[in-house]
């Protein structure tokens, strides 16, 4: 049966179960707007309870994603009551984190952090690490958004350590991505002369979120989570003053944004390459790109973007000499700059001073443990960053160290075989000399895109030299072991290296070993003289010792 369709009148006689399933459908097809009215017209006529929170849920999917966050609060608001003690766990946990996101993103900061704190308290009295990472994250936005991005960082290490022990990929790579976005927001508070030193390096930090998250999404990411990854790495990336790498990425973002209706991150965006454009002093282009967000929408603009948008319509109109026009935008922005801050301390003494003595010794409790916690998280990180490469976010050579020979002694005791492959990319040094180090860098990067790509999550992936990188595939033989690594040194060779430069071409060769023997130091030896084989016969090709 055909769903309706916003051109067509709605059967009043359609149930709330059909209205719903058509919400989900239409969602799924990227129709968001027509999945929120008939997910609404589910909500308004079920009597049902667990159809009441499955078209809550799903009303609550669409305003998010559409931007329509005070929407979303006001509904949340609504229902909350009526369902947080309904059997359907998932779905309430998760309406809960975009409504403590969607209010401290409106300024409705107390709301915010109630519901946080109750999501928090659910996750830990349930026994998923996902569940618990991602409240403890909206949690964090909640301090983010009241002003406090060290606090934010802080919890979200502790759900980063939760995410990384068993929360699965979707809460990790959502974990990495809200570090970057709150690093960004700290490096915002300590740029232009107020904090150089640490500026830069909680950039830095941004940066190696952001590259693990942008890592991840290109894997696994759905559209949504992959325009919100590229928006942050791009923004990073702009600030570190490497447009050629942050313009490819924020326009492709941008597009993606767009195509879904991603409306909030579409400004963001738009605001990020205005930024941009400042760096090169385009000044009328900033304007150009600018000025139909400021004249058509500005009041559906989240405030933290339009204080963004007005601070470079500022510079540019300055730039250009119209100081009527700079001084409207740097006043509208310095206006909206006060007024959050006035919400934020508002907020702020809301939650130290005028709450009941209970609820303040169950913030006090709830934060003490944290901080324990917090703590323990960052000993974990800072563990976990001493064994990962930076600029590709494999594993190092500490990290081959750590876990290569605990491979070799399974495969010992199961008297299963293993292959240890080497690759080594060709002529590296003429393309840097060709076409430069930051060319040969994003090389780097995209290979080992292609490496966790074309291996297993059991496989072991680290880059042990500038441009080796080493792949132990357990329980494999050299039959398969030989097909793996061709069908390796085939992509990379396919790989389109023109999007990164033009007349830009990589090629690998591959040296392969098997065990047994369990032996690291005589698997080594013979890759290491299959890949000179290789070399030497022309490269490009993969040999077996
Ligand atoms: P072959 O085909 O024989 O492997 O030639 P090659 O040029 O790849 O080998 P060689 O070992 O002579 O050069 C490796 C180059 O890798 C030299 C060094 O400048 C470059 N390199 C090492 N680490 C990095 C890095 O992190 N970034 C970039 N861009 N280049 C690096
Ligand atoms: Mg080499
Ligand atoms: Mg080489």
């Amino acid at each position: 049966m055909p769903y309706p369709h916003p051109a067509d009148p709605l059967a009043p006689s359609t149930t709330p179960a059909r209205l719903l399933e058509a919400a989900v459908e239409a969602a799924a097809g990227g129709e968001l707007s027509h999945a929120l009215a008939l997910a609404q017209q589910a909500l308004d006529t079920a009597t049902d309870r667990a159809l009441r929170l499955q078209a809550a849920h799903r009303c609550a999917f669409c305003l998010f994603r559409l931007g329509r966050l005070e929407e979303l609060v006001t509904l949340f608001a609504r229902c909350w009551p009526e369902l947080r003690d309904s059997a359907g766990r998932l779905d309430l946990d998760e309406c809960l984190r975009w409504a403590v996101l969607a209010a401290s993103e409106t300024g409705r900061h107390a709301e915010a952090m109630a519901w946080a704190v109750e999501g928090v308290e659910r996750a830990r009295s349930g026994e998923r690490s996902a569940d618990l990472a991602l409240s403890l994250n909206a949690m964090g936005a909640c301090y983010e958004r009241m002003g406090d991005p060290w606090q934010a960082e802080r919890i979200m290490l502790e759900a980063l350590s939760h995410a990384r022990l068993d929360g699965g990929a979707q809460a990790l790579m959502i974990t990495l991505n809200n570090l970057a976005a709150v690093t960004i927001g700290a490096y915002h508070l300590l740029r232009d002369g107020i904090d150089e030193t640490d500026a830069s390096a909680t950039l830095e930090r941004a940066a190696s979120y952001a590259r693990e998250a942008a890592a991840m999404a290109a894997l696994t990411g759905e559209p949504f989570h992959r325009v919100f990854i590229e928006g942050n790495l791009g923004e990073i990336l702009l600030h570190q003053r490497r447009l050629d790498e942050a313009e490819p990425l924020l326009h492709r973002a941008l597009a993606a944004a767009e195509q879904g209706g991603h409306q909030a991150q579409v400004w963001r965006i738009r605001c990020t390459l205005a930024e941009g454009d400042l760096h090169g002093d385009q000044a009328a282009r900033v304007l150009e790109r600018l000025q139909p967000m400021a004249s058509d929408a500005l009041d559906q603009v989240p405030a933290a973007t339009q204080i963004r948008l007005h601070h470079a319509m500022y510079r540019a109109s300055k730039l250009l000499g119209d100081t009527a026009a700079a001084l409207r935008h740097h006043e509208a922005g310095e206006q909206l700059l006060r007024r959050r801050m006035a919400q934020q301390l508002r907020a702020q003494s809301a939650l130290l001073v005028t709450r009941t003595e209970a609820e303040l010794s169950r913030l006090q409790a709830e934060r003490a443990r944290l901080e324990a916690q917090i703590e323990r998280a960052r000993a974990a990180e800072l563990a976990v960053r001493a064994s990962q490469d930076a600029l590709t976010g494999l594993g190092n050579r500490r990290y081959l160290d750590e876990h290569l020979p605990r491979l070799l002694r399974q495969a010992e005791q199961q008297r299963s075989e293993l292959a240890l492959v080497l690759i080594d990319i060709d002529h590296f040094k003429s393309i840097n000399d060709r076409f430069g180090h930051r060319v040969g860098d994003r090389v780097l990067v995209e290979l080992a895109q292609r490496l966790r790509q074309g291996t297993r999550s059991a496989d072991l992936i680290a880059r042990i030299g500038g441009e080796e990188f080493l792949v132990a595939l357990p329980d494999t033989d050299l039959h398969r072991a030989t097909e793996v690594c061709e069908r390796l040194r085939e992509q990379v060779e396919r790989t389109d290296w023109g999007q990164h430069q033009a007349g830009l071409r990589v090629t690998v060769s591959i040296g392969l070993a098997m065990a047994p023997p369990h032996d690291m130091a005589a698997l080594f030896d013979q890759a290491d003289r299959a890949l000179y084989r290789a070399k030497q016969a022309g490269r490009n090709r993969v040999r077996a010792g």
